[in-house]
């Protein structure tokens, strides 16, 4: 039986509770191959890549990021990419894993 105010797992068998491991907040990251088409900023559904063409670092920016708060895993943006560069991140190929990282930094400056 889980305690929805606590997120515990309460063993009445064995009178302990298990708290079980927080999920990721990482849905989707978009890896160093984008090329800033741009395509995949309409088909997000909680305006969770940046930046957008008329914000600032635009210019700046080598390539889009996902904030890891803001999307909800819908995996929308995924067939638009024309690079194929956003995975989820769980998928990551080998000689990307630091994108992750790289994408949450983005948001965190
Ligand atoms: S997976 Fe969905 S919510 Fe997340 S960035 Fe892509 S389109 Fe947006």
């Amino acid at each position: 039986m889980i305690n929805m105010r606590t997120g515990l797992c309460i063993s009445f068998r064995f009178h302990r509770p298990v708290r079980f491991a927080k999920e990721s907040l990482m849905a989707h990251v978009i890896v160093d191959t984008c090329k800033k088409d741009n395509l995949c900023v309409d088909s997000c559904p909680s305006e969770a890549i940046r930046p957008l063409k008329d914000e600032a670092g635009w210019e700046a920016a080598t390539q889009l990021y996902i904030n890891p708060e803001e999307c909800m895993d819908c995996g929308g943006c995924v067939a638009e990419c024309p690079t194929n560069s956003i995975f989820p991140a769980e998928e990551l190929p080998a000689d990307k894993q630091d994108a992750a990282e790289k994408n949450a930094a983005y948001f965190n400056k």
